[in-house]
């Protein structure tokens, strides 16, 4: 078999395009949903990163602000600049750079955003609300992966799925997703013996590792659906953590990279974006 290519752009753009009507909506009672991003030091990856969001959102129709912060900004000034920027009324999610530069590590983040603004689902309360199968804020490329698997018409409930990884941002989160749509979940890490004896045993693959070609084909079940959410730069370009060329003749269905997870992950945010509109001017 040769595996059905995903294509994340498409879904980016349903996921785009599912959310203008929302937006006129709340254009029409005066409210011009806003995102702002804080960003620390304008280096080209984030200059880049920022212009992609920045475009994406005026498609949805959502003002963009880039709130840049000095490099050599201090962890008490980054803390209030948030808490500032989560404090502005007219802001209806606030994105913080991640990661942060390591001097800014400490910086308790998750504590200052306002939960309802918490579009990248980083505070506690959103983690604890994933946790308890409540309504809130995911981390997007969580809720990408499981975008992607609902807009490709693939089936979770009763699947054996493996997430490889377990981050506070792609691999815990997309297991309790998982988890919450009745998969059965293993998740895996790099303590984890013979990755391969539990790859092989899936029905869905979630790579999110940041290891290129961690997951070759003979890991993987004939038939299976592979995701792959790592992004990571080499000498040949970005590519994910799926030997792609060669999985692609096993799986049923597999996303690219680029292409695949990380645009839906860009759509999710301006969606975030919208719900969190939404939901303050309830
Ligand atoms: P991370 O914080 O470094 O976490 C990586 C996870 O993978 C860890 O849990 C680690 O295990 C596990 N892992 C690493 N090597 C492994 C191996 N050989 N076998 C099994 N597990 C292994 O990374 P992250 O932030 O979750 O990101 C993961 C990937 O997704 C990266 O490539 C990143 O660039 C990409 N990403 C993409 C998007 C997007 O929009 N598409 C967004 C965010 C991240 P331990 O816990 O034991 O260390």
């Amino acid at each position: 078999v040769t595996a059905r290519v995903l294509d994340g752009k498409a879904i980016a753009a349903e996921v785009v395009e599912g959310v203008k009507e929302r937006v006129a909506a709340l254009v029409r009672r005066g409210i011009q949903p806003c995102l702002t991003f804080v960003m620390i030091g304008d280096s080209p990856p984030t200059q880049l990163y920022a212009t992609r969001l920045e475009k994406l959102a005026a498609r949805a129709g959502i003002q963009f602000v880039r709130h840049l912060l000095p490099e050599g900004t201090t962890v008490e000034q980054l803390e209030q600049e948030i808490a500032t920027v989560s404090a502005d009324p007219a802001t209806d999610g606030v994105l913080v750079q991640m990661p942060l530069p390591a001097a800014l590590l400490g910086a308790r983040v998750s504590a200052l955003i306002d939960p309802i603004k918490d579009v990248d689902g980083v505070t506690i309360e959103n983690a604890g609300r994933l946790y308890l199968g409540l309504p809130g804020q995911t981390p997007s490329t969580a809720a990408a992966i499981m975008q992607t698997l609902e807009s490709s018409g693939i089936e979770v409930l009763g699947k054996h799925a493996v997430v490889v990884g377990r981050s506070k941002i792609v691999g815990h989160p997309v297991a309790e997703l998982l988890l919450w749509k009745h998969a059965t979940i293993t998740v895996t890490h790099t303590r984890t013996r013979d990755l391969g004896s539990f790859t092989r045993r899936a029905e869905i693959i979630i790579a999110a590792a940041g290891k290129p070609a961690l997951l070759t084909a003979d890991m993987v079940t004939p038939g299976a659906v592979i995701i792959d959410a790592g992004t990571n730069v080499t000498e040949s370009g970005l590519v994910g953590d799926v030997d792609f060329a060669g999985c692609k003749e096993v799986a049923s269905a597999i996303t690219p990279v680029p292409g695949g997870i990380g645009p839906v992950t860009n759509a999710v945010l301006i969606r975030h974006v919208i719900d969190s509109a939404d939901q303050r001017r309830a």
